[in-house]
């Protein structure tokens, strides 16, 4: 199994950087894991959109699934979708129960309210389901965040393969580190430099996010959802404190094969 980052940015863009988006692939199946503002660019660099098999959105935030506008127009009205007519592809969609009533009042605002769910196969998840796309099984764990967040686990059917796990948005949650115990690789968000003041917990710290990677005993811990606003040098020798090991931190373009 290879994940390539493609974005991973909080809720604003680094510099010429994109909101969250992990490309997932096994065997000639290609997952898009999150589709935030500026995925779909980073998308193209890498892949052919029109080859992407399956997306799964962890949450129904902008900076999770904003990117899935220009996609679907792309699938709908791109060159190659209006030669190929009734039979352009038609990735499937995973996306939070929920998400078609989302996805409608989003592109509603200005213009037809079905063009995501016309352009892709979309199909609501609850957080029990096991989604499976060619060799990859995608299971779900409700995380703390600010709106109903799923972890996500990958594995792989094929003999050998890796296990990959991703924490989503996230504040400190003992469910996260049970659901990744053991994991090849984690990715799991670093938003903040301090805990939030007040209130509930809806993001983590670096150190956190090392002690997370501790306590889930994963064998690669990556530090995500981090703006370029802060020190990644500072954000790496926290979490590598906690984790007890090395820790690296998300870089667009960077390709990790799990194991
Ligand atoms: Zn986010
Ligand atoms: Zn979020």
């Amino acid at each position: 199994m290879e994940v390539t980052i493609l974005g991973k940015s909080p809720s604003w863009q680094d510099v010429d950087g994109a909101c969250s988006g992990y490309l997932v692939e096994e065997d000639g199946a290609r997952v898009l894991l999150d589709c935030g503002n500026g995925v779909f660019a980073k998308l193209r660099r890498y892949r052919d959109y029109s080859s992407v098999d399956a997306v799964v959105i962890s949450h129904l935030h902008a900076d999770h699934f904003l990117d899935l506008v220009p996609f679907s127009y792309a699938l709908t009205y791109g060159p190659r979708a209006q030669a190929a007519g009734a039979d352009r592809p038609r990735p499937v969609l995973h996306a939070p129960e929920g998400a078609t009533e989302t996805f409608r009042r989003v592109v509603g605002a200005w213009g037809g309210e079905d063009l995501v769910e016309s352009a892709f196969d979309l199909q609501e998840y609850r957080p029990d389901d096991v989604v499976h796309v060619g060799p990859l099984t995608a299971r779900f764990r409700l995380v703390p965040h600010f709106t109903r967040t799923h972890a996500v686990d990958f594995r792989s059917a094929l003999e050998g393969a890796g296990r990959l796990t991703y924490g989503a948005d996230s504040g400190p949650s003992d469910a996260l580190c049970e659901f990744a115990r053991d994991t090849d690789l984690l990715i799991v968000e670093a938003t903040l430099p301090e805990p939030e003041p007040e209130g509930p917990r809806g993001h983590m710290t670096a150190a956190e996010a090392g002690e997370h990677g501790r306590r889930a005993d994963a064998r690669r811990l990556v530090l995500t959802h981090l703006t370029d606003e802060l020190d990644a040098d500072r954000a790496r020798a926290e979490a590598e404190r906690t984790f007890g090991g090395p820790v690296e931190i998300a870089r667009e373009g960077a390709t990790y094969a799990v194991p």
